[in-house]
């Protein structure tokens, strides 16, 4: 019989399963059997949608309005968030995305991070499953000594502070983190940062409490050996959270910051891991964060489309319904082709990361990373040309998740790094058949 594509017999032999996918690499032949999801994650994926049903969407006027209200610049966080944190604990939807915290597996997870990508500045962060303080309790939780666990990591899991990363640089081309210039210079029992970094998203919030920064502590050291991760206060002497950069010329309400530290002093114990190893721990913390944006994705992409077919259901132009035209209806549907074609490559992305972990599923993680954000600008790209004008104003939801959608395709690595990484594996990998070379030479 052939194993169902999704869910496990209970049967190893007879689902396949992780023997199916050799590490490292794409392989275009596997029979997926994933595991059924838990009654636990059933139940919690029922109650994320009555979550965002009964609270979070009906919470978006006051957000915006007074994200409108505020000056621009100004980086107050709208009571409304912490009203919502404390409602999505009560009804136990907190820190799903930490498998230790909730006992979920990543591709239990996906679904649910999936809802609150619906309402992407709401949701994620009611839950406490926002970037970037998921990809730093990531880290801290995996490399973190005992006392930074209790500094830090106990704080961010119960939502009180927030936290950012701080690693790309306006100096130099920071997709490759080997050019990061940052120095982390050892003096006695501290280290002394100098650098300017950008991008730090979530620096302006009024509740970031800390940054884990990145730069090097040996340049004489091999190439990926260089560069350390630090703990940094946000309050420490030579911190300096400057301007926040708009995306799109939106300004979102943690900011994304230019930082920079002049003469900085930590103590040696405010490394994360070991010195030395901040590459390896950026790869940690990168793989999970980068699958996280991709489930969210997903869910802004399904709000894309809802809001195209309502439209095209109420719109009426040239004697009907827009519904009616077949260039809209071609739309809807590639729209659903694309997003289902999408999901499909993030949930099997997730579910290696549970069967065989980040560094085995990191071409998958890559393929995701490029393949859903595409997916979903396209279906937002159709959603706002269907609203017409009110597509593009701030009117409606879509000119931001066009924005934030775009510049996914740059954050947490641009496309280009991610299939460079991808055309390489496939260019090491052996072929499944022999292939005869007369299918290469018959036409001379
Ligand atoms: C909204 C937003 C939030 C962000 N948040 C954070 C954050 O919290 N912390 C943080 O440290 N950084 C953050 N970043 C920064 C982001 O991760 C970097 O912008 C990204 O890694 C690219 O680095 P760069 O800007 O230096 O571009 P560069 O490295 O200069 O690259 C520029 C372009 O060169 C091209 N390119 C790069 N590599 C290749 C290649 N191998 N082949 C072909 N072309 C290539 C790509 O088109 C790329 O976009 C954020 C960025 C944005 C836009």
């Amino acid at each position: 019989m052939c194993p169902s594509p999704y869910y496990s017999t209970g049967d190893p032999a007879a689902d396949g399963g992780p023997d199916h996918y050799r590490e490292g690499v794409l392989t275009p032949v596997s029979y997926p059997a994933y595991p059924a999801p838990s009654a636990r994650a059933l139940e919690l994926y029922d109650a994320m949608v009555a979550f965002v049903r009964e609270e979070v969407l009906p919470a978006e006027a006051s957000y915006d309005a007074f994200r409108a209200a505020a000056a621009p610049g100004d980086h107050t966080v709208p009571p409304v968030i912490e009203e919502l944190k404390a409602k999505a604990r009560e009804r136990g939807l907190w820190n799903l995305f930490l498998p230790s915290e909730s006992g979920l597996s990543q591709l239990e997870y996906a679904p649910i991070a999936e809802l609150s990508g619906w309402s992407n500045e709401l949701a994620p962060e009611a839950i406490n499953c926002q970037a970037p303080d998921t990809g730093n309790m990531e880290l801290l939780h995996l490399l973190g000594t005992e006392e930074q666990k209790r500094q830090w990591l106990e704080p961010l899991l119960a939502g009180e502070i927030r936290s950012a990363f701080a690693m790309t640089e306006p100096a130099v081309a920071s997709s490759d983190a080997t050019n990061i210039e940052t120095r982390m210079v050892r003096d006695g029992d501290e280290y002394v940062i100098t650098g300017r970094k950008w991008w730090i998203s979530g620096a302006a919030d009024p509740r970031c409490r800390v940054l884990i920064v990145m730069g090097k502590t040996d340049p004489t050291a091999a190439t990926h050996r260089q560069q350390s991760m630090l703990v940094v206060p946000v309050d420490t002497p030579g911190v300096d959270i400057q301007r926040s950069l708009p995306v799109f010329g939106r300004q979102d309400q943690h900011g994304h910051c230019v930082v920079e530290f002049t003469d900085v002093r930590v103590p040696v114990t405010a490394v994360i891991g070991e010195e030395g190893g901040g590459f390896a721990a950026a790869q940690a913390r990168l793989g999970p964060g980068r699958i996280h944006h991709v489930m969210r994705a997903l869910g802004a992409g399904e709000r894309a489309l809802a809001m195209m077919v309502k439209r095209a259901q109420t719109r009426s132009a040239f004697g009907g319904p827009l519904a009616d035209q077949s260039a809209v209806r071609e739309r809807i549907a590639e729209s659903r082709i694309e997003l289902e074609q999408a999901r499909a490559l993030c949930h099997r992305a997730a579910y290696t990361v549970d069967a065989e972990g980040n560094k085995a599923a990191r071409h998958l993680i890559a393929a995701a990373k490029v393949a859903v954000p595409r997916a979903v600008l396209s279906v937002i790209d159709r959603a706002i040309q269907l609203h017409g004008g009110a597509g593009v104003t701030d009117a409606t939801v879509l000119s931001t998740l066009y924005g934030w959608h775009r510049a996914m395709r740059i954050f947490d690595g641009p496309d280009e790094a991610h299939l460079t990484t991808l055309a390489r594996a496939e260019l090491t990998r052996e072929p499944l058949f022999d292939l005869p070379e007369t299918v290469f030479s018959q036409f001379g």
